[in-house]
């Protein structure tokens, strides 16, 4: 997801997020961030859990601080695509193997 999208998925401003260095962001960064009283996520304001530096288009490096909920809303989730006829080919082989008959019901169906 690039930054344009994050930030609109997340309904941020990047002018209202606070400037970040030109350097990359570090441990000592983090802990000031998210230590005993975290800052405010940016997007909800519970407590952030997560932070990091973001380089928007039009305003520079931001800290993008975040609460586990909003960072779990733009988490990139796609996983590989599963080689559904492979699989079912190492389990057809498995099951001439055994000498078993195994009946695999695939959800959602497939063609459907
Ligand atoms: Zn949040």
């Amino acid at each position: 997801m690039n930054v344009t999208d994050l930030l609109l998925r997340l309904g941020l401003d990047p002018a209202d997020l606070k400037p970040a260095p030109t350097r990359a962001a570090t441990a000592q960064d983090a802990a000031e961030r998210l230590g005993p009283e975290p800052l405010p996520c940016a997007s909800c304001g519970t407590p952030a859990r997560s932070t990091r530096i973001i380089d928007t288009p039009n305003h520079g490096r931001r800290w993008l601080d975040l609460c586990r909920d909003c960072m779990l809303a733009i988490a990139d989730r796609r996983r590989p695509t599963m080689p559904l006829a492979a699989t079912l080919a190492v389990l057809r082989e498995a099951a001439e193997e055994a000498g078993v008959t195994v009946r695999v019901l695939v959800d959602p169906p497939q063609g459907a």
